[in-house]
């Protein structure tokens, strides 16, 4: 698919931003107030909006926003049997990482319809003509919110429940495959929040994408809940491991840390593509062409042209829909100026 696009593809994490309007409808779901129909043309009217605006703003590859998904992973847990919900830690003031939901397990847990990423991909393919990503969150991610103390009732470790989602995850990716995705991004910010072991983690994510035959990117980050990391921000720990990664493509996040680290590319650009976030996710300021331009640049540095895209850090989950559209605009047109100094054309 690489080879219909142009010089420096743009495109995005995954989520898109969430309207007020959805809001709104959110809250008169949990009230009772929608039936089965109300919700799926909710769901529906809020992925197109998501295309239509990542269309508009002139991006190469398009994902679905990730509409159907509730605060980037929360979500999955409706897919999983064998699971209970716990009250949250914390319920009063701001929502971050001790106001999630947490969960506790019954009996080992089982996805006996798998985590409804294919549903999602289908539904994508049936709305657009554009090049489009699939999404999918590693086995490290998708059970984050399962409690450790009640994990260990059912599983040896937490290791023992990660490979099991392993298979879990490299079941969807397959099936992703076997509905028309050539394009496949799994995504780990755990990886750098939940302590371990990094090699064994490595080799989790290798089981996931082992025999999934499409383009295939790995996507670390460092949370972004309420638009705050959870893990310590630096790749460098985590180079030599990376390097084993099966996947054609690392997506990773550099704006928000103003580019720090960007020497790591030399090395993992060898052999694989690199995309480099140059949108702040967390931040409100609205970058301008030219300071994407000036980003792109300083990534140059160290990326062959033709193995570099541009992306943002990270999902837009949680910026609002008018600045997420301004800085997905800025952001093409920040590329089409480097394009055009690197082709002589922007296009
Ligand atoms: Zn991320």
């Amino acid at each position: 698919m690489k080879e219909s696009l142009p010089l420096l593809p743009t495109s995005v994490i995954g989520s898109h931003a969430i309207p007020s309007w959805f809001y709104t409808a959110l809250e008169a779901i949990e009230a009772g107030k929608y039936g089965k129909t109300d919700k799926r043309e909710l769901y529906d009217d809020a992925v197109s909006i998501a295309i239509r605006d990542m269309e508009r703003a002139g991006l190469d590859v398009i994902s679905d926003g990730e509409m159907r998904r509730w605060h980037f992973v929360q979500s999955f847990y409706e897919k999983m049997e064998g699971i209970e919900p716990e009250e949250p830690l914390r319920r009063v003031g701001l929502y971050a990482y001790d106001s999630v939901p947490r969960y506790r397990l019954r009996e080992r847990v089982t996805v006996p319809r798998g985590l409804g990423v294919v549903e999602e991909f289908k539904h994508l393919k049936t709305q657009t003509d554009k090049p489009v990503k699939a999404t999918c969150p590693g086995p490290l991610t998708v059970t984050i919110h399962l409690r450790d103390s009640s994990v260990r009732e059912f599983y040896r470790d937490r290791l023992e429940l990660f490979w099991e989602f392993a298979e879990v995850v490299n079941q969807e990716l397959k099936d992703l495959v076997k509905a028309g995705a050539d394009y496949i991004q799994l995504d780990e910010p755990s990886f750098a929040i939940i302590p371990g072991e990094l090699k064994e983690y490595l080799d989790l994510y290798n089981r996931c994408v082992e025999g999934v035959d499409a383009r295939i990117a790995f996507h670390i980050c460092f949370g972004n809940l309420g638009s705050r990391p959870r893990g310590k921000r630096e790749y460098g720990p985590m180079i030599s491991y990376l390097l084993d990664a099966k996947c054609d493509e690392y997506v990773l996040e550099f704006a928000n840390r103003e580019m720090h680290e960007l020497e790591i590319c030399r090395e993992l650009s060898r052999e694989r593509d690199i995309g480099v976030g140059v949108i702040d996710i967390k931040s409100f300021y609205r970058e301008t062409p030219s300071d994407v331009a000036d980003r792109i640049r300083a990534a140059l540095e160290y990326i062959p042209p033709e193995k570099l895209w541009i992306v943002p850090d990270c999902g837009f989950f949680q910026l609002p829909r008018w600045i997420t559209v301004q800085k997905l605009r800025n952001m093409v047109a920040g590329t089409r100026i480097v394009r055009e100094e690197l082709t002589g054309s922007p296009d």
